[in-house]
């Protein structure tokens, strides 16, 4: 008898049951991967739709008319993305990122921030709150967004050449609207702001320079980001990446540049500070320098699956034990057991066995999990 294939409805990625283990864990901020790395960092993404298509993310071709996107009811609720985050928050983590796809799409997503809002640590203190956006619409968001007690904001900007910016977004959309989005955002008091500029080696790395001229001296935070291999569908090679360290040595020809010390442990960026005191730069060298060492970040997709690397080909189902009725208890014991399992060190990996570090399943879309 041939063994029975049950059709997968949703082809992102594997989905395993969240297992509710015998004894409790109980949270205390105590939690170890089986490296050692804490939970801090937690990443939620809150639609997996977007009004761009930029072409190392959503690329037109995948993403088009006929693509499936989640139905509205698979989505988690605001509620239950808050109570998961207090979940988290119990277990250790310090700093919670809104992201998606487009997360300023997600409708009425500033009831969402005021509810994460008013999370604290076992220690009182409030979590650090903090959005990614494609800042199409942040304009109109970003009075909302600081009322409802978002403090920190990162903007992605590819260029400020018009034409560059509108292939790159591949939707035709204009720089001068996200450049409208940034001001809004200083002007409703949002701090820090951070830009995050992706690099593509024939594509956009004629804009680092204009970038850097154009936000240095702002009070804004420009990051270098290098153009990673994550999903499945776009394209990436390994001579479209433009490594940090070439980033800096073009921007030290221009504005000399002192290398900082990190302000956190497992911080992504590498920061710099101009010398004559206009601020500074960061490089996030995801590609050339793997910082798995000191990953303390998980993931929770739209719809309630737990991610515990960016290139992980599998997520846990969080939102069955939600939905099934589970306790905080037995759900904060379920997030316990999937960390204490972890050992995801992709990029690490990468660096150490080049063809194909992943096994070779299908990688969970950045667009999906959020950046
Ligand atoms: N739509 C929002 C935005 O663009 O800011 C939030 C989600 S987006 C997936 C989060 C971040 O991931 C963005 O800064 C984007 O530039 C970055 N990103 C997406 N695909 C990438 C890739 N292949 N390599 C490096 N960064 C990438
Ligand atoms: Fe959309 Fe952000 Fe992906 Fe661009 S990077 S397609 S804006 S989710
Ligand atoms: Fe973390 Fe995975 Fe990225 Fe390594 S590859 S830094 S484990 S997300």
């Amino acid at each position: 008898m041939s063994e029975r294939v049950i059709p997968l409805v949703d082809q992102r990625t594997a989905v395993v049951a969240a297992q509710v283990p015998a004894a409790p864990i109980v949270p205390g901020g105590q939690l170890r991967d089986r490296l050692a790395r804490p939970l801090r960092d937690l990443r939620i993404s809150v639609t997996d739709r977007c009004n761009f298509r930029c072409s190392y993310c959503m690329p037109k071709e995948v993403f088009g008319k006929d693509y499936p996107y989640l139905p509205h009811a698979a989505l988690l609720s605001f509620e239950e993305i808050t109570r998961l985050a207090r979940l988290f928050v119990a277990h250790g983590v310090r700093k919670i990122r809104l992201t998606g796809g487009e997360p300023l799409l997600r409708k009425n997503i500033e009831v969402l921030v005021e509810q994460l809002a008013q999370l604290r640590t076992p220690d009182g203190a409030p979590v650090e709150l903090a959005l990614t956006t494609n800042g199409s619409v942040l304009a109109r968001k970003a009075a909302a967004l600081r009322a409802a007690g978002l403090r920190r904001v990162t903007v992605s900007l590819d260029g400020l050449d018009d034409a560059v910016f509108r292939r790159m977004n591949d939707v035709d959309f204009p720089v001068a609207q996200v450049l409208e989005g940034i001001a809004a955002a200083l002007a409703a008091g949002l701090d820090p702001i951070k830009v995050n500029m992706v690099v593509q080696r024939g594509t956009n790395e004629q804009e680092i320079l204009p970038m850097a001229r154009h936000f240095r001296g702002s009070g804004i935070v420009l990051r270098f980001i290098e153009y990673m291999d994550v999903g499945a569908t776009n394209g990436w090679r390994m001579d479209q990446v433009v490594p940090s360290a070439e980033v800096i040595e073009r921007l030290q020809q221009h504005f000399p540049l002192r290398a900082l010390d990190p302000t956190a442990p497992g911080e992504t960026a590498e920061r710099w500070a101009y010398e004559d005191g206009a601020g500074e730069v960061g490089v996030i060298s995801s590609v050339t320098q793997a910082f798995c060492g000191s990953c303390n970040r998980a993931r929770l997709s739209t719809e309630g699956r737990l991610y515990l690397c960016l290139f992980a080909e599998q997520g846990h189902d969080l939102r069955a034990l939600l939905r099934g009725g589970a306790s905080d208890a037995d759900i904060a014991s379920a997030i316990g057991l999937i960390w204490q399992g972890r050992s995801d060190r992709y990029s690490q990996l990468r660096g150490q066995q080049a063809p194909d570090a992943s096994g070779g399943g299908r990688r969970v879309e950045m667009s999906y999990i959020g950046g």
